[in-house]
């Protein structure tokens, strides 16, 4: 039997699921939020039901025992199901991590040397795994970074044209992230085409509120949209994406912007949020469909960028097997895909209307019969994902 827990860690809360990798199968899952706060909660599902409590946790150590009461109550039980590894979504791996790590000593130190390019992310990663180490001692930890997966690109793809001395002092480039889902979803992709996946070019469109595009060729990334940090390509739910980088001079000069403020600006206020006043798609869908003209540009500008990486993507790998769509708006908005690949015919895109508004939680070809590229909807899962890679990086 394989058990796997994922844990997925933010600064002051964690995500779980225990999975069943005979099985691929979830046996529970939750979430422990709030942690160092005055009162923090910890929700556990399983079977089909939801347990919510609060206690008082001021550490992740402490936020790993409150998980193991969970499992002690509501079950499954872990002497019965006790994880073989435990994986860590870790954001950042630079240029040190390729592919997933046991996690030992070492490895710890490259996570910390790594902060400067994931300030936030890296050390809320790494109190997840000093935590669930305290409390799962005897048990192997791997790390799987967002980054590793685009370490395959090249260095056309991966260097921006700035003075070369500082971009080297600074390890600036560009590492791409959302890496476990476009390696998931294109590896799915070829099994549900049961092709080669050394012989599938795909081109997968990630897009949730956070979005990200990647052109992959062999099961290898060869491009992608985000850059040294998750702002850039698409526009997203409150992110800019691709903006001239003058506009920060711009706004420096011109309108006494600090750095603090222009980095929520673009972070946090910009995208759909920006455009439309709202950042989630569903809002602006229904506004854009009761006719606001603010959520009808926002959704044009959208659009617009994921169809100017569509057709850079297209170039770069010579022509693609499939196009496939995942993460939240990916996945549901059947709009949005018909507005991005609009008027494609002449590519060989064709979309079957019936089949792109039927809803599914399936993997599901959304083209035309007689389309020359295959057009999916892929739903991601990334937490399967880093559960795969655990169980391979122990074997
Ligand atoms: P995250 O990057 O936070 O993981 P998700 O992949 O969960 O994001 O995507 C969240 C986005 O998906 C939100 O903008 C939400 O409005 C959108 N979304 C969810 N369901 C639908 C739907 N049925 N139609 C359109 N958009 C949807």
């Amino acid at each position: 039997m394989s058990i796997v827990l994922v844990v997925n860690s933010g600064s002051s809360s964690f995500k779980y699921q225990l999975i069943d990798m005979d099985r691929e199968a979830t046996l529970a899952s939750g979430l422990v939020e709030r942690i160092g706060e005055p009162v923090a909660s910890v929700t556990h599902k399983t079977g089909g039901e939801t347990f919510a409590r609060e206690a008082d946790i001021p550490d992740h150590t402490r936020g790993f025992e409150a998980m193991l009461e969970g499992f002690e109550e509501h079950g499954p039980s872990l002497a019965e199901f006790p994880p073989v590894v435990v994986g860590h979504r870790v954001v950042h791996g630079g240029r040190r991590f390729f592919d997933a790590a046991v996690i030992d000593g070492k490895v710890l130190q490259d996570i910390e040397d790594l902060i400067p390019l994931a300030p936030l992310h890296n050390p809320a990663n790494l109190e997840g795994i000093v935590g669930a180490r305290d409390v799962f001692a005897e048990t192997p930890h791997v790390a799987v970074f967002d980054t590793a997966f685009h370490t395959t690109m090249s260095e056309a793809s991966s260097l921006y044209a700035l003075d070369a001395e500082v971009a080297k002092e600074h390890r600036v480039r560009k590492y791409g992230a959302h890496g476990t889902s476009h390696k998931f979803v294109s590896e799915e992709t070829a099994r549900f085409l049961e092709r080669d996946l050394d012989q599938l070019k795909t081109i997968v469109l990630h897009i949730g509120n956070g979005a990200s595009m990647c052109a992959v060729d062999g099961g290898r990334s060869v491009e992608t949209s985000m850059g040294m940090t998750p702002l850039e390509g698409l526009v997203m739910g409150t992110r800019t994406g691709d903006l001239d980088p003058a506009v920060l001079v711009h706004l420096s000069r011109r309108g006494g912007y600090t750095i603090d403020q222009l980095d929520d600006l673009l972070n946090r206020k910009s995208g759909l949020l920006g455009l439309t006043g709202s950042g989630d798609m569903r809002d602006v869908r229904q506004k854009a469909n009761a006719g606001d003209e603010r959520a009808q540009l926002g959704l044009a500008v959208y659009t617009h960028r994921i169809r100017h990486y569509l057709g850079a993507y297209m170039l770069l790998v010579g022509g693609a097997d499939a196009i496939v769509f995942t993460a939240g708006i990916g996945e549901n908005d059947a709009q949005l895909r018909a507005d991005v690949l609009e008027g494609l015919e002449w590519l060989g895109v064709k979309l079957s209307p019936e089949r792109n508004e039927s809803p599914s939680r399936d993997a599901r070809r959304i083209s035309a019969d007689d389309s020359r590229i295959e057009v999916l909807v892929v739903p991601t899962n990334e937490e399967l994902e880093i559960a795969r890679q655990s169980l391979a990086a122990i074997a």
